[in-house]
């Protein structure tokens, strides 16, 4: 794609793009991003992305942020006991050394894979 100026990203119907589009910051109040509707309270919802703002840079691939009808967004659903459960759940597996299978009491690092015992063994005996 040639570079885009900030007017190229102006295309309401589509035309250009496929898809509903405009510049970084000139979307209508009626469309948020999944972080704007996240702010009030909302969540998309199920519902198609209805535009995308793109946001041209220098010598880069423009930033794209899909927006969302605000007056199709549902409230975050509330948390229920069952829900809680399952966070709990998924939580305690995340911090389950794999090689010791005991809890670290800490989310077992994605760069170790492992708990910090296991993964120095000597320094732990040194200390
Ligand atoms: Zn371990």
């Amino acid at each position: 794609m040639s570079r885009l100026t900030l007017a190229d990203c102006f295309d309401p119907d589509g035309e250009r793009f496929g898809i509903p589009t405009y510049p970084w910051r000139y979307a209508p109040d009626d469309l948020a991003t999944r972080r704007q509707l996240r702010k009030r309270g909302l969540r998309p919802g199920g519902q198609d992305v209805a535009a995308q703002i793109l946001r041209p840079r220098r010598r880069r691939e423009p930033l794209t942020a899909y927006l969302y009808r605000v007056d199709l967004a549902r409230p975050v659903r509330p948390m229920t006991p069952a829900r809680w459960a399952a966070l709990a759940k998924a939580n305690a597996a995340r911090r389950r050394c794999p090689e010791c299978g005991r809890d670290a009491g800490y989310v077992i690092p994605p760069t170790l894979g492992t708990c910090v015992t296991c993964a120095y063994p000597e320094k732990q005996r040194a200390a």
